[in-house]
Order: structure tokens, then C-alpha cells, then sequence
């Protein structure tokens, strides 16, 4: 992989209002460095002890973001320096991050993952319970995180029309909610359906295997 002309292709292809997140799981320090010399400062992992690691490595400049799953017990390794948490999908995350970040003297941006995928085997807030979380804007609840948007995963299938009404349903609850949240970002979209991703709206991609290669 040449990681270097993967992330100018990227950044030649999205529009300048579009946020590009390098997924970078699982891949050596090298990569990261590499796409870091072609400009790229935001990078994504799903494990806290991996991205704690990276983070120490690898130039402060960096924003680290988190898109797996959070455990609660976990959250305190990344609250000093974490950017943005897109996996914050239940109260008792909010409570913890908050809980964290006060500690730290911070506050922490989160994104609401929201499960809008049929399959069940992703992690987020339902839709209903989303709404709920929205309408009674149950963020202000935690001073210290500030939530600044919505974060969805389509199914898994090359059927992209039904991957496209996943993405709408998250599209439509976040206009629905932009003003009154002030929330100023979608981020849905990988490497296999970030340009329906983008069709929706989407404002930030995450793309992992498009810029570093294959995870094996
Ligand atoms: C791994 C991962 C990605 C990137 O996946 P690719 O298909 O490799 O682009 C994006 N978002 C989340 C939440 C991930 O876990």
C-alpha cells in the first residue's frame, strides 16, 4: 500500500468540509507515521490500550479518536488526551467520560452512536432511546463532555439501497436535532460505503483498509 497516495487521493476526492478519520487498528507505528508525513493528523482506533500506546509513540500533534466500543472501566486511560469519542451509545458512558474528563480539567467531545443497522451484532443507542436522549437534550446532563454529533454503521452487504435508508435514518434524526443539540457532525461512511455515506450527508469518514491496506 502506498499510504501516502491513499490519503492524497482521499483528500483530492471528499470536499473540504469533510472530515477524514485514518482508521489505523491494528497497523504499526510506520503506517501511522507515514500518513502522518502526507499531512494526515486524525487517526481512529477501537482498542484504548492500543491507541494509549500509539499515543505515546507518535507526535503530540495528533487527534486521537475512538470509534469502538467503550468499556466503562477503560475510559480513564484515554481521558487526558483524547479528541473525540464516536462510541458514546449509553448514560452510563456520558457518566463516566464526564466523570473523567472533570478530572482531567477537560471536557471531552463525543459523537451519540446510534444503531441504525439491521444487523444486531453492532453496538449503539437505539433509535427510539436516541431520540428520547436528544429531545430531552440528556447531554447537559454531563458538563464536562460536550456532545457534537451522531455516529452510525450501516449492515454489512453490498446492497447499497438498504445501506443508504440506514444512512438516511441517521441523516434525518440529525437534522432533527442539529439546532437544538448544536450538533455540527455526521460521521458515517467507511472504506466500503463512505461515498453513500457522504450521498446522506455524512461530515467525517472513518477509512481504514482504502488507506493502510487489508487488517489481518
Ligand atoms: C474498523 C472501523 C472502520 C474502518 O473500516 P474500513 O472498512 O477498514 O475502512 C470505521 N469505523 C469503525 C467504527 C471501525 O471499527
Amino acid at each position: 500500500m502506498d499510504i501516502a497516495a491513499n490519503i492524497k487521493k482521499f483528500r483530492d476526492e471528499i470536499s473540504d468540509e469533510v472530515i477524514l478519520v485514518a482508521i489505523s487498528k491494528t497497523k504499526p507505528n510506520e503506517d501511522l507515521q507515514e500518513a502522518y508525513d502526507a499531512g494526515q493528523r486524525i487517526f481512529g482506533e477501537n482498542r484504548i490500550q492500543e491507541m494509549t500506546d500509539k499515543w505515546e509513540a507518535l507526535p503530540k500533534d495528533i487527534q486521537w479518536h475512538m470509534v469502538g466500543h467503550v468499556q466503562t472501566n477503560k475510559v480513564k486511560e484515554m481521558a487526558p488526551y483524547v479528541s473525540l469519542v464516536h462510541s458514546a451509545d449509553r448514560p452510563k458512558l456520558f457518566k463516566e467520560i464526564n466523570k473523567e474528563a472533570k478530572k482531567n480539567d477537560r471536557t471531552i467531545d463525543v459523537l451519540l452512536q446510534v444503531k441504525i443497522a439491521e444487523e444486531d451484532s453492532k453496538y449503539g443507542m437505539s433509535l427510539k432511546k436516541a431520540e428520547e436522549f436528544l429531545k430531552e437534550q440528556k447531554a447537559k446532563d454531563y458538563p464536562h463532555v460536550k456532545l457534537v454529533g451522531l455516529m452510525g454503521m450501516a449492515t454489512f452487504t453490498d446492497d447499497e439501497e438498504q445501506v443508504t435508508k440506514e444512512f438516511k435514518i441517521l441523516k434525518e434524526l440529525y437534522d432533527q436535532f442539529k439546532e437544538s443539540n448544536e450538533l455540527t457532525v455526521l460521521s458515517t461512511g467507511m472504506s466500503g460505503d463512505y461515498k453513500l455515506g457522504l450521498a446522506q450527508g455524512s461530515n467525517m469518514i472513518r477509512i481504514g483498509s482504502s488507506i493502510f491496506g487489508e487488517r489481518h
